[in-house]
């Protein structure tokens, strides 16, 4: 082993800089800074290159990570940038996003005492500079086959699919009801996390490299999904997750209740430069308001560091468990809590209150009580502890079920769990329909980019194995 590496006993973990809260807040742009080439080449020597390396095990798209550490260490980043984009479709998408505390970092064995090696800030590096040195190149394919696939959602798991399809020479042509190509990494995650030139780029690239695009056109209603089935060798669903899920209760009709995915997208297509009417009449944009957030997981924290940087006069997130029992992520919490973010901890809402237009949160002080069966702790209202919660704007964020696909596809067979997502045969990725596969959230649930990421490949895998087989005897009798 090259002696550059073990350095984990010298040197220190160093995340990247992240810019001061006080900045920050008055911008949409990343917060965490990109490592200079010392940096990353110092804290990628700090790994100890395991035999068994746990951080792949736990990256969902098991990638060498021990090698790339080692390549950076060495300076060869070209070499680096190769073994990390044959695993990963979007490494410098997932450096910025995955939440590496539970992924590969959280899991990184360096000795007890030291802090894990800083893997995805390392990811991050490697790719932006194989951007800027023109390393990153369109999945042209060497030959072109016939095969063709529809490919219905831009997201990760719709463009995972598409690249590894196209670079194999496929015609891949995917469908999506928005405007833009990138799903949720465009109209979801905010600037401040990943900036949309990074997502942007990769679209055009793989525009270049001879993938179609058919976009503002909704599978069910501009095309049917049997249209696409005739006219393709195989459909790959991968249309997310989008149904918000509702808070009921006394004023829940009121204006000024809005929904968390309407109010971010709105940000973000005011960012990108659109005319976004609710943002300019200032129903989805907290300026000069009073805001509470409901809700304590990812989503959450984004609308309620959004609505810092939009010029909130206060903003509170309610949340009805603890700090320690809250889904979304710590590091989001703390980034939240040092823009000015307040937490209303243990608090639960039954209702709104306001004439015409919200002016407060009805809410109740909560306890944790017994674990259920699950472990978790569950949460008592404490009685009289009533009250409310001043605002002027209430965004819901509690979370995100699958819209009707079958109704949406008017294909009463394709079958869905109980939770409505699409069943696949874990085996093959196939759904009840012959040729039409499924991958990302519509299949899981709501869940990560990198999770998109590895479904998509796997189901271009799958995709190719089930067509080749199927054009085989037919070959063969010609
Ligand atoms: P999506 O990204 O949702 O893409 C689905 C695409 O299908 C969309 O473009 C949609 O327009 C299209 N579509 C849907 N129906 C149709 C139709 N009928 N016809 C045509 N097109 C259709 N994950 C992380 O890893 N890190 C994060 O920091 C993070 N932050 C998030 C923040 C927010 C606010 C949200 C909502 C999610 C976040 N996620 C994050 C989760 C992550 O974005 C998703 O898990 C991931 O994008 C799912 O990928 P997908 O390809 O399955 O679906
Ligand atoms: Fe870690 Fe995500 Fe990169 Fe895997 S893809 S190494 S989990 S940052
Ligand atoms: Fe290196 Fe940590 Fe992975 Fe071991 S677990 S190979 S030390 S990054």
């Amino acid at each position: 082993m090259a002696e550059r590496m073990l350095q984990f006993v010298r040197l220190s973990q160093q995340t990247p800089d992240k810019r001061d809260a006080a900045v920050r807040r008055e911008d949409f742009g990343e917060i965490y800074q990109r490592f200079t080439a010392e940096r990353a080449s110092a804290q990628a020597s700090r790994c100890s290159q395991c035999g068994v390396p746990f951080c792949s095990v736990h990256c969902p798209l098991n990638q060498n990570i021990p090698d790339w550490l080692k390549l950076t260490a060495e300076g060869r980043l070209e070499e680096a940038y190769e073994v990390s984009s044959a695993t990963n479709t979007f490494p410098e998408i997932c450096g910025r996003v995955c939440p590496q505390d539970r992924l590969c970092e959280g899991n990184c064995v360096i000795e007890k005492g030291f802090e894990s090696v800083t893997i995805g800030a390392v990811e991050r590096y490697i790719t932006d500079t194989a951007w800027e040195k023109g390393w990153v190149k369109p999945p042209t394919p060497s030959r072109e086959v016939a095969h063709s696939v529809a490919i219905i959602g831009a997201g990760p798991a719709g463009l995972a699919a598409a690249e590894r399809l196209r670079k194999r020479g496929w015609q891949v042509t995917v469908y999506d009801r928005y405007d833009r190509v990138g799903g949720l990494m465009i109209y979801g995650i905010p600037n401040f996390k990943l900036e949309k030139d990074v997502v942007i780029r990769r679209a055009e690239q793989f525009a270049a490299g001879g993938i179609q695009f058919v976009l503002n056109c909704r599978v069910g209603e501009d095309v049917t999904l049997d249209e696409l089935r005739a006219k393709h060798d195989a459909v790959l669903i991968a249309t997310g997750v989008y149904k918000a899920r509702d808070i009921g209760g006394a004023g829940a009709e009121l204006n000024g209740i809005v929904p968390a995915l309407d109010y971010l997208t709105a940000s973000n297509r005011e960012g990108l430069g659109d005319a976004v009417p609710e943002f300019e009449n200032g129903a989805l944009n907290a300026a000069g308001k009073t805001v509470v957030v409901i809700g304590g997981g990812d989503t959450a924290m984004d609308c309620v560091r959004t609505a810092i940087r939009q010029g909130a006069k206060a903003v509170t997130c309610l949340y009805r468990r603890d700090k320690a029992n809250m889904p979304g992520s710590l590091r989001e919490v703390k980034n939240a809590e040092e823009e000015g973010v307040r937490f209303a901890w243990l608090c639960a809402p039954e209702g709104f209150v306001g004439e015409g237009a919200v002016t407060g949160v009805q809410a109740v002080k909560m306890h944790l009580g017994l674990p259920d069966a699950t472990g978790r702790q569950q949460v008592e209202p404490i009685a009289g502890s009533a009250f409310v919660e001043p605002a002027d704007l209430v965004i819901k964020a509690l979370g995100f079920d699958p819209e009707d696909l079958p109704a949406m596809f008017s294909e009463p067979a394709l079958s869905v769990s109980r939770w409505g997502t699409v069943k696949v045969d874990r085996r093959n990725m196939m759904t009840d329909l012959p040729g039409v596969f499924a991958a990302g959230d519509i299949v899981r649930g709501a869940s990560l980019v990198v999770w998109g990421i590895r479904d998509g490949r796997d189901a271009a895998d799958q995709i190719e194995k089930y067509v080749t087989a199927k054009a085989a005897p037919a070959m063969a009798a010609e």
